[in-house]
């Protein structure tokens, strides 16, 4: 669940909850929230160490100096701290050790003890982008350094979210593969898009965009028109395989390259329907249909479609936990790309809607959410290893190794994330960790 709906949720309860106690003016008082600190971020410069105290409220707070020995006393007012996250912060050359305590018993105490006199500063910054409240220290070690460090500030960088584009096959007057209990593969591809959209949108650094939210046709050119003004770094476009024989199961994926410049071939392709069918449609290099056949073997492949069989690969590994895998390595599909950039793309046939029991399970919700977990889980892998550059994902991952009676919620306390953050980004399939395993984890 996103922060933003727990949110809502919240507010809802309390809305109702609260209806016959509103004359109670005590029990909203002892309820006045407190302000977490959800992550603290250190960085040095030359002569001043900065902290950054990310908090999901705004804070008061208060600065003091003791002296013999150094120390920095950080108050604020009505907030708390997730237990274990002061000691992620590594001593250096100005800061000997970090303690937090509890004031007053609701306020947080924070003592910064030092090797050195420093002058401090702190001011607070309101939400701004992707930031929320932060409460900044710097810790100068001279006063006359730190007007100098503040005038060659470099301007901070904004990192981008990956864009996966997932295209629900099919839609409107062009229904797709039709079950024999009638389910229509435009109905259950677009409520699998939907279920991943929420499974991509609720991880930080990653943006699902949607060829069609509904159910309307959508010439294939118009899908990769989408796909390339969102500046997608992916495009997963799911489908559900259809066969003559009702024991044919089972999930394959092709790897396409597809580009929506106006290469002559692409157009040509886009405009038939036919063709549109036959690269997002069901595709099959062993297809029976000769015509498909025939017009897969006219597609040029290029170079570029390592990245996409990359993709094929780790969503392809994942499919096999939820489901049988119909073809066992990715296939391939694409046509000659003239311009770059090339998109990488996958198509998924997740299932066969011709197979009475498949048919069933591609109807089932929780099915369906199974299948987006997966691809979740493989698009996840892909990206821990190729995040392109400037992207949030490729600057803010750090590796932790697994310590000995470490677990998943530990973990992702200290490192203020949540379980189910940390198996998405890390492919898990369970909360079983090894000593030693490395995981993946956001640090800003
Ligand atoms: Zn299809």
């Amino acid at each position: 669940m996103g922060k933003g709906r727990r949110k809502f949720l919240q507010q809802l309860i309390g809305v109702s909850g609260a209806a016959g106690l509103s004359a109670v003016p005590s029990l909203s008082h002892a309820s006045t929230p407190k302000a977490q600190v959800k992550d603290i971020r250190l960085s040095k410069s030359d002569g001043y160490v900065r902290l950054v105290f990310d908090m999901d409220r705004s804070v008061q707070h208060s600065i003091f100096s003791l002296h013999q020995p150094e120390r920095i006393v950080l108050d604020l007012k009505n907030a708390s701290m997730p237990h274990g996250m002061i000691d992620m912060i590594q001593a250096n050359s100005l800061i000997r050790g970090i303690r937090s305590g509890i004031q007053n018993g609701h306020d947080l105490r924070v003592v910064f003890d030092l090797h050195e006199q420093v002058s401090p500063r702190s001011f607070i910054l309101t939400p701004s982008g992707e930031a929320g409240h932060r409460l900044v220290l710097d810790l100068h070690d001279s006063e006359k350094k730190s007007e100098k460090i503040v005038s060659k500030k470099a301007p901070k960088k904004e990192l981008r979210d990956v864009v996966i584009v997932i295209d629900a096959g099919h839609g409107g007057r062009d229904p797709g593969a039709t079950g024999r209990k009638g389910t229509k593969e435009k109905t259950v591809t677009l409520q699998m898009a939907r279920k991943l959209e929420k499974l991509i949108n609720n991880q930080r650094g990653m943006k699902a965009v949607l060829t069609r939210k509904d159910d309307r046709y959508m010439k294939l050119r118009h899908r990769i028109e989408k796909a390339r003004k969102s500046n997608a770094d992916m495009m997963i476009s799911i489908h559900a395989d259809s066969f003559p024989d009702p024991r044919a199961r089972g999930s394959s994926i092709f790897a396409l390259s597809v580009n929506g410049a106006s290469s002559e071939m692409a157009q040509q392709l886009a405009e038939n329907e036919n063709a549109s069918d036959v690269m997002f449609g069901d595709v099959s290099l062993t297809n029976d249909d000769p015509m498909v056949n025939k017009v897969l073997l006219d597609l040029s492949f290029t170079g570029g479609i390592e990245s996409s069989l990359d993709i094929g690969d780790e969503v392809l590994k994942q499919i096999g936990t939820v489901n049988k895998v119909h073809k066992k390595t990715v296939q391939q599909a694409g046509f000659a790309v003239l311009k770059t950039p090339n998109i990488p793309s996958v198509l998924l046939e997740t299932a066969f809607i011709s197979n009475p029991r498949e048919e069933k399970n591609l109807r089932s919700s929780a099915h369906q959410l199974k299948v987006a977990k997966a691809i979740s889980r493989g698009v996840n892998s892909y990206f821990l290893r190729k995040a392109p550059p400037g992207t949030w994902l490729s600057e803010a991952i750090t590796d932790y190794k697994v310590k000995p009676g470490d677990n998943l919620a530990v973990i992702a306390n200290r490192f203020n994330t949540s379980v189910d953050n940390l198996r998405a980004r890390n492919a898990l399939q369970s909360n079983n960790l090894n000593a030693g395993q490395v995981l993946k984890i956001p640090v800003s």
